[in-house]
């Protein structure tokens, strides 16, 4: 008899740190190419459910909200919610990803180069924002079902409209989302990097109106609105409320982008358009902002009088573009996400990110998002990839997150 074969001990690996690659790659890939811009994104919703009603998620824990009727952007439909009750207790996790892509990206035809997936057509972006986000979150629970591995309550939101403005996130109804205490967003690179804190924005827009007159025999009489944006900026300029500053130990950005106003030289110009912005991790210093670019457009008029004793006047409106979050470092959704990390031999980073993301909305409606990254690189651009070891270390956080 020959003798038996050695038998190999190896010591089995715990069942979250493995998924099956070649599934995960090929779902990404089916992934990019649906085309999916934002406010178009319900083919992409369609394909998502059929695999999910396909792996046996029943057809009542898939829902749509209305997030595209409150948006002002309009949409074919709303955010796509996955409730998936758990097999053990603990507090519900949610997993998110955003489904629309840059227009940029439809077109794709996702092949493999080397150690990435890049798209084959030369005119059109990956897609891997945030197909990448997208298909790890779905490789999560399809493992979790196909395996049937243990796993706490489950929340899955996939996000519209992401890239045109935060809108899904921005008006997700957060009832339909089971109050999670442990959330995590898929969107952007390294599966090592943990991302806390999202700077917060929001839109100025000032209208001076002067009074016209000709430019030569009645100049008295006019009010010019280009003198009053001028008084004003060099009010915010000379006053720190322009570029970046600090105020409090806070840091704030803000600027006058776009200027408009004036047809003819001959004319007292009696309007004047500026668009900007301002920017920072601090709500109430992005308020203060806005209140002292109000107050220095106040001053202006003010100061301007024609010959009859007449003012101009000024419209200022800001509104809040995405709030700003910070979670604290031992906050649960960043220490489990690190931790994540590390059993997966990765050395977590925490960062905070000048960009904003759908985490910004969701954490200013009190749900603990931390942002994860699955592989992207380059987006936005016709050089974007898919790191395809990024992408399946970020599966296999994923997947560890999920089954908690
Ligand atoms: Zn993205």
């Amino acid at each position: 008899m020959p003798a038996a074969r050695p038998q190999k001990t190896q010591p089995s690996k715990p069942f979250w740190s493995t998924v099956d690659d070649q599934r995960a790659l090929d779902l990404v890939t089916a992934l990019m190419r649906i085309p999916g811009p934002s406010c178009h994104e319900a083919a992409i919703a369609a394909d998502l459910r059929r695999r999910l009603r396909a792996a046996g998620i029943s057809a009542a824990a898939i829902t749509t909200d209305t997030a595209h009727k409150k948006s002002p952007a309009g949409g074919d439909t709303g955010n796509l919610i996955v409730k998936v009750p758990g097999t053990n207790r603990g507090p519900r996790r949610l997993l998110m990803a955003h489904l629309d892509t840059v227009p940029l990206a439809v077109g794709c035809r996702p092949i493999r180069r080397g150690d990435s997936l890049v798209s084959g057509n030369r005119r059109s972006g990956l897609g891997a924002d945030n197909r990448s986000g997208v298909a790890a979150v779905l490789t999560a629970v399809l493992e979790i079902i196909r395996r049937k591995l243990p796993h706490p309550p489950l929340t899955l939101l996939f996000t519209v409209q992401e890239e045109l403005g935060l809108f899904g996130s921005r008006f997700v109804d957060v009832r339909k989302l089971g109050r999670p205490q442990l959330a995590w967003n898929f969107d952007g690179r390294g599966p090592q990097r943990i991302t806390r804190a999202a700077i917060g924005g929001r839109t100025l827009e000032i209208s001076f109106q002067g009074i016209a007159s000709h430019a030569g025999g009645a100049a008295d009489r006019g009010v010019s609105a280009v003198a009053l944006a001028g008084l004003a900026i060099h009010d915010l300029v000379s006053g720190g409320w322009h570029g970046e500053f600090v105020r409090g130990g806070k840091v704030g950005t803000c600027n006058l982008a776009m200027i408009q106003g004036g047809d003819a030289t001959n004319v007292v110009t009696d309007r004047v358009d500026i668009r900007g912005e301002c920017r920072s991790f601090d709500r109430r210093l992005l308020d203060r902002i806005a209140r002292e670019v109000d107050r220095a457009c106040q001053r202006a008029v003010r100061t301007i009088k024609n010959s009859r004793g007449q003012r101009g006047s000024v419209s200022f409106q800001t509104d809040v573009e995405y709030e700003p979050f910070t979670l604290p470092k031992h906050a649960p959704s960043v220490t489990v996400a690190a931790e994540a990390i590390r059993s997966l031999g990765m050395k977590p980073e925490v960062l905070t990110t000048q960009g904003a993301l759908d985490a910004n909305w969701l954490n200013a409606r009190g749900i603990p998002v931390a942002t994860l990254g699955a592989g992207q690189v380059a987006g936005h651009s016709l050089d974007e990839r898919l790191d395809i070891d990024q992408f399946l270390a970020g599966c296999r956080v994923a997947l560890r997150l999920a089954t908690g």
